[in-house]
């Protein structure tokens, strides 16, 4: 790391003088034990390498589940930030703020949408998105007051609100969380013809991821996606891509439904729109949907707030010249050779797109969760998916040498 940031991990250190273990151990009584997490206590961070309250470095592999697509503390979004910091940070949607205009403008234009509606979490943009698909259905398609349905993917991952839980087909976010929100129908994903089979007169959407991230990286087969588009088209629904955790540069393109020229008329948008910094999300669309909302009917304290505005725009001002998407297409070679020369020596198989992987490895060498622990001792930071699948979404910042050398650590643990 270049030597402000070790001055900035010295004072982390200073400042909180207890080791991994104690730290650890202080959280157990008064946090929620909602996650459970690799035992590592960062402190420090700059581009693709994070510093341990011990001084160790290591290689971030996961990048915030692509909160953090430009690494840690990118100059230009950190300078971004600061300014703001030095003007103005909230004003609340109840008057105008100078960042917002040029935030929408630059936003829309980047993935070619109308409108946009600024919200702050990935779960806000999901619900918002509902609302809106609901209201656009019963205001201008005409279905019948609150019969809309909305078509979704099984194992589908769009956030923990209890809407959003309501269609998840994962046991472990759902059990304990009734009652669920209904008017949700559940197809296999890749699957056109029950997609179709769902699809009737009260459909306001269909909601997709256009890979499915949390499942294990899954790619869709070639077409899937344009057949989703003719779809909806043709049975007159919305189609709502959840592009949260695959868009803004991951896959090698703006928007993962860029690889098939599929036009939403819904995007989602959140993690990486923040910039790793702050929580930045919103719903882009076209003028036809998020032209239903009138004032009052949807909103959020946050939503829009100018220094999310500032730093969302210097998010979008690094994808504009789309340096960082033919980053994330090359250094993708790099990620595919490295993990096919794995296949067959504890690699199972792998599926990719960019600079994103779901690697199923052998259970016989050990769960997700012991490969990410080896790992971890190597200086490489993963986070195991389902089983034995690990999930790889590196900062679209980090270099081949740094690539190669935590792929020769996942060959290593593989090794023992
Ligand atoms: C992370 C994620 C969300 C939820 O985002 P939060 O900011 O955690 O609420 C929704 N959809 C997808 C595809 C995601 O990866």
């Amino acid at each position: 790391m270049t030597a402000p940031a070790r001055t900035d991990a010295a004072a982390c250190t200073e400042g909180s003088a207890r080791t991994t273990a104690e730290l650890i151990r202080a959280e157990e009584p008064v946090l929620a034990h909602n996650y459970h997490p690799l035992p590592v206590v960062v402190a420090a961070a700059e581009g693709a390498w994070v510093e341990d309250v011990e001084g160790r470095r290591h290689l971030d592999l996961l990048a915030g589940y692509s909160a953090l697509n430009f690494g840690h503390r990118h100059p230009a979004l950190i300078a971004a930030a600061h300014r703001q910091l030095d003007r103005l940070t909230l004003t609340s949607r109840a008057f105008h703020n100078d960042r917002l205009a040029e935030f929408a403008e630059r936003l829309t234009a980047l993935v070619g949408q109308d409108m946009m509606l600024p919200m702050n979490t990935g779960a806000e943009a999901v619900e918002s998105g509902i609302k809106v698909a609901r209201k656009w259905a019963y205001d201008v398609k005409g279905v019948p007051a609150d019969r809309a349905t909305i078509v979704v993917a099984a194992d589908n991952f769009h956030g923990r609100t209890t809407t959003i839980v309501s269609f998840s087909t994962d046991e472990t976010a759902r059990t304990g969380f009734g009652p669920f929100t209904p008017g949700f129908r559940v197809v296999p994903y890749n699957d056109l013809a029950a997609m179709e089979a769902a699809i009737d007169a009260t459909t306001a959407a269909v909601l997709i991821e256009p890979i499915q991230g949390e499942a294990g990286v899954l790619v869709p087969d070639d077409g899937y996606l344009r057949g989703v588009r003719e779809l909806t088209r043709r049975t007159g629904c919305l189609l709502i891509a959840d592009e949260i955790q695959s868009g803004l540069g991951r896959t090698g393109r703006t928007l993962a439904v860029d690889h098939e020229d599929v036009v939403p008329d819904v995007v989602l948008l959140g993690k990486a729109l923040g910039g790793g910094i702050v929580p930045v999300s919103a719903v882009v669309g076209s003028r036809e949907v998020l032209g239903v909302l009138k004032p009052g009917e949807h909103g959020s304290t946050f939503g829009g707030n100018p220094l999310a505005a500032a730093v969302g725009t210097a998010v979008v001002e690094l994808l504009e010249t789309g340096g960082f998407q033919r980053r994330a297409a090359e250094a993708g070679v790099v990620l595919r050779d490295g993990l096919t020369e794995l296949v067959g020596r504890g690699v199972l198989g792998f599926r990719a797109r960019g600079l994103w992987a779901g690697v199923d490895i052998d259970p016989a060498l050990g769960t997700g969760r012991e490969i990410s622990e080896r790992l971890l001792a190597e200086g490489v930071l993963v986070k195991d998916t389902h089983g034995s699948t690990i999930r790889l979404a590196p900062p679209l910042t980090i270099t081949d040498d740094e690539l190669r050398s935590a792929l020769g650590a996942l060959e290593k643990v593989l090794g023992r």
